[in-house]
């Protein structure tokens, strides 16, 4: 009999891998460490509310590849939802992203798009050309004083470290619009699943080729039991943390549970350095066309994650960066077993990047199969 196909973790990029190839003809055992599946998408109903949470914070679908898209809603209905963030910062609420609306409460004006353009161009440092630096790419798009209002402390509590070190790429995630436009998000397609990400991962699991074992580590002595492992776990725990531990931010979510509407909206940021927190989130304002008495919120707190904690944004920093060469050169010398995902691949991942990369992890695969050549340690490098 062929030997099955091994996947540690029950996450997006495990799950959809499992059900391409299950929907291939292989049979599949998922193997995930926690007692739940959906990995940091988990989101569950809270007993006492009936709100649906999302348990390791908030998590909001947007996309631009259709094919993401279209895949989701096999599995799941979406409603429309469109993320709109607040901040406060020195003591008042502005609109997020940067756009029209922020800049004409931050500077007490009444600029149209163009004024606008012209106004923040003469407050920009020109005298940067390529903005390597997370600082470096603020004060090149916005200035000095919407850097210092709306980044350099949130950067410095998300991150633990100056913007002067951080890579002008974490910004670049961010719009700054000279529009009224305050869509926090930039692409074509934005909703949420109506009942929640753990529903959308049990869907692409439920399938009679796969078997999810809870509470199961896959680890390296198991490969050979396997046709092919594909290992969405942190790249580093799969060789024991023998060449050190890649560095990671995690989260410390504070729980306030009151009645009605605490804060108005879904996401309020901090964007102060003296507030502890970086932003609150309440839950039932990601699901609007829901009613609910009581309501849930999490204030977030961010800090470097010990070994025993849950890893969320990958650091990649320089010193990252050199060990994570060396565990890509030791993963690239395992035989049958490939690496996927934010945790596999050390990277900061959007869900629709996770569920478009492990399609196109389960298609190479396929044509390996077919091609009778060896699947590659990775099908997307940790270094791009
Ligand atoms: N950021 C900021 N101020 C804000 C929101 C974000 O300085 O009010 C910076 C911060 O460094 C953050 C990055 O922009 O890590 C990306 O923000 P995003 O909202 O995409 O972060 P996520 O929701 O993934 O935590």
């Amino acid at each position: 009999m062929a030997k099955p196909i091994g996947i540690a973790g029950a996450g997006f990029s495990g799950a959809v891998i499992a059900r391409e190839l299950a929907e291939a003809g292989y049979s599949v055992t998922v193997f995930e460490p926690r007692n739940h599946i959906a990995g940091n998408c988990y989101s569950e109903r809270d007993k006492e509310s009936g709100i649906l949470l999302h348990r390791y914070g908030p998590h909001i679908f947007h996309t631009d590849k259709k094919h993401v898209w279209d895949y989701l809603h096999r599995y799941t209905e979406f409603k429309p939802y469109t993320n709109r963030v607040k901040a406060q910062s020195g003591g008042k609420v502005y609109s997020l992203p940067i756009n029209l609306h922020t800049i004409n409460q931050f500077f007490d004006k009444t600029l149209s798009p163009d004024e606008a353009k012209a106004f923040i161009s003469s407050l920009s440092d020109t005298s940067i050309v390529e903005p390597v630096s997370f600082e470096d790419q603020a004060l090149k798009f916005v200035g000095k004083e919407l850097y210092e209002a709306f980044f350099k402390g949130y950067t410095l509590k998300q991150w633990g470290l100056s913007p002067k070190e951080l890579p002008a790429s974490i910004l670049k995630r961010l719009p700054v619009r000279f529009n009224y436009d305050d869509n926090y998000f930039n692409h074509q397609y934005q909703g949420m699943p109506t009942e929640g990400y753990t529903a959308i991962v049990a869907a692409l699991l439920d399938h009679p080729s796969i078997t999810v074992k809870l509470g199961q580590t896959l680890t390296a002595e198991q490969v050979d039991q396997f046709e092919q492992v594909f290992y969405s776990g942190p790249l580093d725990s799969y060789f024991e943390f023998r060449l050190g531990r890649l560095a990671y931010r995690t989260l410390d979510f504070v729980e306030i549970r009151a009645t009605g509407d605490y804060q108005g909206c879904a996401v309020m940021n901090y964007c102060d350095q003296d507030i502890p927190f970086t932003r609150i989130s309440e839950h039932k304002h990601f699901a609007p066309w829901e009613t609910h008495e009581g309501t849930v919120c999490y204030q977030e707190f961010s800090r470097l994650a010990e070994p025993e904690d849950t890893p969320y944004y990958p650091i990649r920093l320089l010193e990252e960066k050199k060990l994570l060469n060396d565990y890509v050169a030791l993963a690239n010398q395992q035989q049958n077993v490939t690496f996927v995902g934010r945790l596999g691949t050390y990277r900061y991942l959007d869900m629709d990047v996770t569920i478009d990369e492990a399609l196109q992890t389960a298609e190479t695969f396929l044509r390996c199969q077919t091609e009778k050549t060896q699947m590659p340690a990775f099908v997307i490098s940790p270094l791009s």
